[in-house]
């Protein structure tokens, strides 16, 4: 049995690049495996939000999350601050986090591009505190999605340095995990790559999202004018809706807008209709079951309470253990 740990940002709903990039592999691997499920609150203080819309996110991710399929009674799902020693470890993975590694990692680079006036501490360092999230409770496996290859590669060296300073065996080196081959990166709708939260609402499709709003979404994702010549190769914005469409819906229907496509009798019109009806129909199950959820608070509070106290029973020992590694103990 091997030790999992996956994460969210409570900054925005779920969405199918959530769904599909990493949430798919954990709920199949809660059956097996030790696994452990954040809501990553600190995480989220990078981008300053107001202390309102960080509470009610957090309820409504812990939520979302639920509903998509994380079993509370398998797994421990549990909000990052009620495990303070997450901070603790952070402090402790600083000291030999190095500032020009930091100011390498791509997601640092891009930050500072969107948002030049907000460079702070917390975002160069952000890659450690996602260290102290996965080796907390030594975990192995952590089923994320291509966009945190490099991420997963900084935790590595974080843990095996560790490890070397203290010449001990303590922190596992944890992988990028997918079931497939290849770690998974599902597109958006504005043809520019990522689903993503901060790539804004209008590019995301989420679980929760009323089925007009879905419809209304993908009828304006971007779209060229359509195929000249025979067989030609898609550009990125229609082959990022056909790979939307291998996702939701059955292959046939893929196989028949493709024909279409590679004989330039598609029209763009019926094949967005039919993605969003099946966005639709593959994200109505998790709509309804979020309703039911978000309407039973004391049920919520009772799963965060005993995500919390199951955290604990792995990350107070992990912290308490490294701290005597480095020195830090009792007199
Ligand atoms: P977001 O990118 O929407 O802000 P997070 O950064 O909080 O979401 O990522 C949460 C998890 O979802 C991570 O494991 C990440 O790899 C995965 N993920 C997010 N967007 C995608 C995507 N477009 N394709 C694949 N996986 C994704």
């Amino acid at each position: 049995m091997e030790t999992v740990v996956s994460g969210i940002r409570p900054t925005g709903h779920l969405h199918l690049g959530n769904y599909f990039g990493a949430l798919k592999n954990f709920i199949k691997m809660q059956e097996e495996h030790n696994c452990y499920f954040f809501i990553a609150d600190y995480h989220s203080l990078t981008t300053h939000p107001t202390p309102e819309d960080l509470h009610s996110n957090i309820k409504q991710v812990l939520v979302e999350y639920l509903a998509a399929g994380i079993d509370p009674e398998k797994a421990t799902i549990y909000i990052q601050s009620d495990l303070p020693e997450t901070a603790e470890l952070y402090l402790l993975l600083n000291m030999n986090a190095y500032k020009g590694e930091l100011e390498r990692c791509t997601s640092f680079k891009d930050m500072v591009r969107k948002y030049p006036d907000n460079i702070n501490a917390g975002l160069l360092t952000y890659p450690v505190l996602m260290a102290a999230d996965v080796i907390i409770h030594r975990a192995s496996k952590v089923p994320v999605g291509k966009d945190q290859e490099q991420h997963l590669e900084m935790i590595r060296n974080f843990a095996s340095r560790f490890n070397r300073l203290y010449n001990i065996d303590f922190f596992p080196e944890p992988y990028a995990f997918n079931f497939g081959d290849n770690l998974v990166k599902v597109p958006g709708l504005d043809g520019s790559g990522k689903m993503g939260k901060s790539e804004g609402d209008k590019n995301s499709v989420n679980l929760a999202d009323e089925p007009d709003d879905i419809r209304k979404k993908v009828m304006k994702a971007k779209t060229d004018s359509g195929p000249t010549k025979d067989n030609q190769t898609k550009p990125d914005e229609i082959q990022n809706l056909f790979t939307l469409m291998e996702l939701v819906s059955d292959k046939s229907t893929v196989k028949h807008f493709d024909e279409a496509y590679n004989n330039c009798s598609i029209r763009y019109g019926d094949f967005k209709k039919q993605l969003a009806e099946d966005m639709v129909t593959f994200t109505e199950p998790f709509r309804e079951k979020i309703k039911e959820l978000a309407a039973d608070n004391d049920l919520i509070t009772k799963i965060a309470k005993m995500g919390a106290e199951k955290a604990k029973e792995s990350g107070v020992t992990t912290v308490k253990e490294a701290r005597e590694i480095m020195g830090i103990r009792n007199l």
